[in-house]
């Protein structure tokens, strides 16, 4: 039997190692656990990040949008789930019939949420979420009493139960930024007024990944992980070593490889030029992959056991590596990122060389690959 051919290039995901992280994570915390699975679980896949997470005791599931939150009913989810980046005209029915916890945080949404109910089969499940300071969503101080009196009047009268109140920090992977601090304190004093007002919900929420791990007052009732459930790391230069394991290995085939003559210029714009002869190797994927073209001339993959400079521009489908004189066959193995057991750069790495942060390294790759799980 002939072996199967090499894919051209292939996300491989451990979810067992999903799963080590969110036990990790959760022992850690010990606290009810949210695994963040929204952008197709950071690129690793939402359903199956979604069952990895569910299988470690993970009791909630969270998302942005209701789309995305219907989509994990439809896989076959079944547990907690919250979801909370919505607009005006969302399908709230839809979300309530599927037993969703619906994030709000002011009286139009709650007025929507609420003529949601009158054609959906059962209450709604409502969160409340509170802008501490990170001045993007969730309702200000300043309206902060008239949303929980409108939550209250709901609840009392059945249309929906308020199930937690939450908000989101600004700055948790820098541990000593005085946001920190603020916004913590403003969160106590959201949830003092929500319970003057008689609201005592299921759980209340500050923390991501950082907060999670770094500040233990941060914890309340439960802790809304992304990063840290797919082994990276949330505040590179802070988090202690907790064994986490790097979810994700991207990996190519080589698709040729050739010498290449002292002098000659490589890739779109010529900005790499060989000093020396050396020999390079074509790489068959490129920002159409979601390969940052920022790593061009700054990122290195793995090419049997070496690390390998990328030169010259990333393309949309495709780019060149310096082979140092190596000249392995086309068909050989490249890995672009992975947990870094082997000498294969991580996606920190990539993130590093490209000037962003490793979610947007996993969240963007994918487009033309394929995803396998081991
Ligand atoms: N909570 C909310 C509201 C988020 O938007 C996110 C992701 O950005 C998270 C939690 C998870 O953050 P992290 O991946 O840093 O754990």
């Amino acid at each position: 039997m002939s072996p199967l051919p090499a894919a051209r290039a292939e996300i491989v995901v451990d979810l067992d190692a999903i799963r080590h992280n969110v036990r990790q994570l959760r022992e850690l915390t010990g606290v009810q656990m949210m695994t963040v699975v929204k952008a197709d679980g950071y690129g690793h896949g939402m359903h199956e990040v979604a069952r990895a997470a569910r299988e470690a005791g993970a009791e909630w599931i969270g998302v942005a949008t209701i789309d995305e939150a219907l989509a994990l009913r439809a896989g076959g989810d079944t547990g907690r789930v919250l979801c909370w980046l919505t607009v005006p005209g969302e399908d709230y029915a839809a979300a309530i019939d599927a037993d969703i916890d619906i994030t709000a945080y002011s009286l139009a949404e709650l007025d929507e949420i609420e003529a949601a109910v009158a054609v959906a089969a059962r209450p709604a499940r409502v969160q409340l979420k509170v802008d501490t300071g990170l001045s993007r969503g969730g309702a200000p101080m300043a309206t902060w009493p008239e949303v929980v009196a409108a939550a209250r009047t709901g609840q009392q009268d059945g249309t929906w139960q308020v199930s937690g109140i939450w908000s989101h920090f600004a700055a948790s992977d820098e541990p000593d930024h005085p946001a920190n601090d603020a916004q913590e304190a403003v969160f106590s004093e959201a949830l003092a007024i929500a319970e003057q007002a008689g609201l005592r919900p299921e759980v209340r929420h500050l923390a991501n990944s950082a907060g999670a791990i770094l500040r233990p007052s941060a914890r309340f009732d439960l802790v809304r992980v992304g990063l840290a459930s797919y082994g990276l790391d949330p505040a590179p230069g802070h988090t202690p070593d907790l064994g986490l394991r790097p979810a994700m290995t991207v990996r190519a085939t080589l698709a040729q490889t050739k010498p290449l003559a002292a002098g000659a210029s490589v890739s779109y714009g010529h900005t790499w030029t060989a000093e020396t002869d050396t020999t390079v190797g074509l790489v068959p994927v490129g920002y159409g992959d979601g390969v940052p073209r920022h790593a061009s001339n700054v990122a290195q993959v793995l090419v049997d056991g070496k690390r390998r400079a990328i030169r010259g521009r990333v393309c949309m489908d495709q780019f060149v590596v310096d082979l140092d004189g190596d000249l392995p066959a086309a068909g050989h193995d490249v890995v672009l990122f992975g947990p870094g057991h082997d000498g294969e750069p991580t996606a920190q790495d990539w993130a590093d060389a490209s000037g962003t942060i490793s979610y947007e390294i996993v969240t963007r790759i994918g487009g033309r690959m394929t995803r396998r799980y081991v």
